[in-house]
């Protein structure tokens, strides 16, 4: 497989290209980060260059492109075949959100989640997850915000994502800032810690679902090996840090985690963390056994935390029309 030149540096550029100067894998650079891709069109580059080079620099490409209100959903595929997923979220006015995956697929078997069903067909490497990016950019809004929300675990891929996002903070390419990167993970704890010890101040979002282990272990396979009372050390020494509000995200399921025993155990496992719950009335997926709820279950449940005190959202989910809702992110591979 070619590497993405967008996963290399100015050396390597030089080298790829068999280009003299370094200046010109600068013009190169520059001209990718703007997603200028054909050489053809990078009006800098000397005229032999720009006739020696013809070809597109992306090694990956759109296969389908699927459009909602406010989402956008683009199928990629890689170099070998497979197929990932991304999605563009646009609040209305300047927030356009790229939701990256990090993984064809997922291990993890998440008992609500779409991916889940996929199994991991491999992890993405750095130039995979930022080409990703430059397609959703390309789509014609400036991108200000990154959330690994896609497909996978990203802290099960800890290197080439981190790779990854160094090159999309660098001031000299994408210049996105870490307050505006969110990884959410499933609840890796080793990969919490990594990510501590990284001492960026990256956002981190937490699949929490339910705060009861005997329920969390049952629908989340990642609970029997790093159990809520895990997962809680691990977020409170991040946020000792870092400093910054951790989002719980919490998967409505019907009659499953929204009683007000479960606001209780949400409440309990909360204390001591700064902690927004961030509430996803289930999307479905065909097949699966768990239905969403109702408004006047969510509007039951949400009174509870209001009750307790407990700072909670609802994420409006955008996209469900076309499948680009969390949970909803798996493809047809070959
Ligand atoms: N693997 C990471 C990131 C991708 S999942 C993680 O689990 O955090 C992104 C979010 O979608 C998670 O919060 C997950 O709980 C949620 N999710 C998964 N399936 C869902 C579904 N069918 N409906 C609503 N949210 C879902
Ligand atoms: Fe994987 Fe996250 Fe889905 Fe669980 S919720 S299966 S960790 S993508």
């Amino acid at each position: 497989m070619r590497k993405s030149l967008y996963a290399m540096n100015l050396d390597e550029i030089m080298e790829e290209l068999n280009l003299e100067k370094k200046f010109q894998a600068r013009i190169v650079r520059d001209n990718l980060v703007k997603g200028i891709t054909d050489f053809s069109q990078m009006t800098s580059l000397s005229k032999k260059d720009r006739e020696r080079l013809r070809w597109d620099a992306m090694t990956t490409s759109i296969v389908e492109k699927q459009e909602s209100l406010s989402a956008v959903k683009l199928a990629i595929r890689l170099q070998d075949g497979l197929v990932v997923e991304c999605v563009r979220l646009s609040d209305g006015k300047d927030r356009h959100t790229a939701c990256l995956s990090s993984q064809v697929g997922c291990a993890m078997g998440c008992a609500f989640c779409k991916t889940g069903t996929m199994g991991l067909k491999r992890n993405l490497d750095s130039g995979e997850i930022i080409e990703q990016f430059v397609h959703l950019e390309k789509l014609g809004e400036k991108i200000s915000h990154i959330v690994f929300m896609g497909m996978g675990e990203p802290l099960n891929n800890f290197g080439p994502l981190m790779e990854a996002i160094h090159i999309l903070h660098d001031r000299e390419q994408f210049d996105i800032s870490y307050r505006k990167i969110t990884i959410s993970t499933s609840g890796f704890v080793p990969g919490i810690h990594k990510l501590s010890e990284l001492e960026l101040p990256i956002k981190l979002a937490v699949s929490l679902v339910t705060a009861d282990d005997a329920k969390r272990s049952r629908i989340m396979r990642i609970n029997r090996t790093y159990p809520l009372s895990e997962l809680k050390k691990a977020l409170i020494s991040f946020q000792r840090r870092e400093n910054k509000r951790i989002t719980l995200e919490y998967c409505m399921l019907k009659g499953y985690n929204t009683g007000a025993e479960d606001a209780e155990k949400l409440k309990k496992f909360m204390s001591g963390m700064d902690a927004l719950v961030n509430l996803i009335p289930w999307n479905p997926v065909e097949g699966m056994s768990f239905e969403s709820p109702s408004d006047d279950e969510i509007r039951a449940f949400t009174n509870e935390l209001k009750r307790l005190g407990i700072n909670y959202s609802i994420r409006r989910s955008k996209g469900r029309d076309i499948s680009g809702a969390c949970g909803q992110l798996a493809s047809k591979n070959e």
